[in-house]
């Protein structure tokens, strides 16, 4: 770091909310430090080269984007676009032992049709449309609310003013509404899963954890639509740095924050350097691995997760979140065949390719989970960057038709594994080949036969369960969002009367706030946890 030792503002992580924050508060004249435990920034918004000698740019762990506000994009002058997807999704199944399946394409003639040609009448399509009304309503009224501040329980539902949806989404089990507007499994499934991804839950569960991420998986841009990153996902955190340098942020990557001490107007972040620690923007004395400092601060911004907060602090650590995830990354020399001859693989694998995620198999996979068992048919959804966006393909990758693949697997809770790490190691490979083999079942061709290879000739596929991405990027329990998602409002008591309580990024701390996926409207890649964060300490 540079030798000042004091700023107006420490931000403990470099994940994406964090360089948000920092890129707010630095162009209102703020001295600004960013401190990353990791050698770059970005957290779980980044693209790598996986596979090694291979020339492809793969979005790591997080892969689409609804969430993020275009205000956020303009206000910081972000050189980054998102791209639509032509396909929204596509469910293979076997049904009166043919091969078929249900193509969404948003398209409403063909969408009719193809319900139809599924469900055998137009019920079906009809109560999609209702549904999706619904939901599209709901996104209009509570996307804008959510770069606001927090609204009390009865302010957003008078916002939301449809009582219909305020019981459907805020109050019962989504599984309950779901059973009532659709009669077939597999469209019943295909609703289900915007509330299970990262979630571990049943469609019935009283916590309504579900209910929660449905929400948040509807309401994105005001549409609910997921886009493509152009570039991937590290074009948007490589843009957000770029932003928050500009503006004269700071940002020590090989910077660990091991302790926080606050007196509720000036704090200390005490700090660790990693390797060949400030390989962003820092050089000197405090560049040596090993070497320890502090620095002073008017306030404290923590993007890490609140258990990692509650550490830093010295208090005793909320019970930890469990992630429930297997992330697959590949990378395919082609496309493989499907079964379902009426679909081409271009369009199937365009958007999102559910496998093994009808209504009741996603229930029967959630109970073996829970017992401790992993799934024996798991449920996951995968989707191909590259058909949408092929430049993260290298030329030559992208002249010979390589194609990118991403698998989300559902339903495989962090309980799966036991720690020891050979074990756990053979579960991360049963679950990867179950995965597969359940996708195989829908294609004319093994997955494994499309493969590409990387330099030294290993099959180009990588697979990570919640403890990798524990120990990868600190996600308590594995979970994607730090821990689950909190409805957009304040709890049943109005905000407290502090500016951090009224953004939803309160910590108990008057100057230490929250400004990552575990604030109260943080997770995903949106950049609102950052923004509300920012506004607190800007008193706006
Ligand atoms: C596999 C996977 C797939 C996902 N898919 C999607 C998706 O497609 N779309 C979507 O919207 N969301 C997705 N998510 C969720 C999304 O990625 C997260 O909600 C988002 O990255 C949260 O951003 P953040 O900046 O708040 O935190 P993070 O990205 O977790 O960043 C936190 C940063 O803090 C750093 N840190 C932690 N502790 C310390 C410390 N003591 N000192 C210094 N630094 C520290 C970490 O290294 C990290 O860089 C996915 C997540 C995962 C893991």
């Amino acid at each position: 770091m540079t030798d000042r030792n004091s700023y107006d503002v420490v931000i403990v992580g470099g994940g994406h909310n964090g360089l948000v924050a920092a890129a707010y508060l630095a162009r209102a004249g703020h001295a600004v430090l960013v401190l990353e435990r990791l050698d770059h920034t970005g957290g779980a918004a980044v693209s790598a080269r996986v596979f090694a000698g291979v020339d492809a740019r793969l979005s790591r762990y997080s892969y689409l984007v609804s969430l993020l506000p275009r205000r956020i994009v303009t206000d910081l002058g972000l050189r980054f676009a998102v791209r639509r997807r032509t396909v929204s999704s596509y469910t293979p199944v076997r049904r009166g032992g043919r091969n078929t399946g249900l193509l969404v394409t948003g398209d409403a003639a063909r969408d009719r049709e193809a319900f139809a040609r599924l469900t055998g009448s137009e019920r079906e399509f009809e109560s999609w449309q209702r549904f999706q009304g619904m939901t599209r309503r709901l996104a209009e009224r509570v996307f804008p609310t959510l770069t606001e501040p927090l609204p009390t329980r009865e302010e957003l539902r008078a916002r939301i003013d449809d009582e219909t949806a305020w019981r459907t989404v805020f109050e019962r089990p989504l599984g309950e509404a779901l059973e009532e507007r659709f009669a077939d499994d597999l469209v019943r499934g295909v609703v289900l899963t915007d509330a299970l991804i990262g979630t571990f839950a049943s469609a019935h569960d009283a916590s309504l954890r579900q209910n929660r991420c449905f929400l948040y998986h509807v309401i994105g841009g005001g549409t609910g639509d997921w886009d493509v990153p152009v570039g991937g996902m590290g074009a948007l955190t490589d843009a957000l740095a770029d932003a928050a340098r500009a503006a004269g942020a700071e940002l020590a990557t090989g910077h660990e924050a091991v302790s926080i001490a606050t007196d509720g107007r000036a704090a200390e972040v005490g700090y660790r350097v990693h390797g060949a620690g400030g390989a962003e923007d820092t050089q000197g004395a405090e560049g040596t691995e090993g070497a320890e400092g502090t620095v002073a601060a008017r306030h404290v911004l923590v993007n890490a997760s609140p258990r990692e907060l509650a550490a830093l602090l010295g208090q005793e650590p909320p019970a930890p979140a469990e992630g429930a995830q297997l992330k697959v990354n590949m990378l395919l020399r082609r496309l493989p065949r499907l079964r379902d001859r009426s679909v081409d693989p271009r369009e199937a694998f365009a958007g999102t390719f559910h496998v093994a995620e009808g209504y009741r198999q996603l229930e029967t996979a959630y109970r073996e989970a829970a017992a401790g068992r992993p799934p024996e048919a798991p449920p996951s959804e995968i989707y191909c960057h590259s058909l949408t966006d092929p430049s993260v393909l290298g030329p030559e990758l992208a002249r010979t038709g390589h194609q990118t693949l991403t698998l989300f697997g559902l339903h495989v809770p962090a309980r799966l594994f036991t720690g020891d790490a050979d074990r756990d190691a053979r579960t991360r490979e049963e679950l990867l080949t179950a995965s597969l083999a359940q996708l195989d079942a829908h294609l004319d061709e093994p997955i494994a036969d499309c493969l590409a290879r990387d330099a030294e000739g290993r099959p180009c596929v990588e697979a990570r369960t919640p403890p990798d991405l524990e120990r990868d990027l600190r996600l308590p329990g594995g979970h994607i969002f730090h821990g689950d998602l909190a409805f957009p409002h304040a709890g049943d008591s109005p905000p407290d009367g502090t500016a951090a309580g009224r953004w939803g990024v309160g910590t108990g701390h008057p100057n230490v706030l929250l400004c990552g996926s575990g604030a109260v409207r943080g997770g995903g890649v949106s950049g609102i946890a950052g923004h509300n964060a920012a506004m607190a300490v800007l008193g706006r």
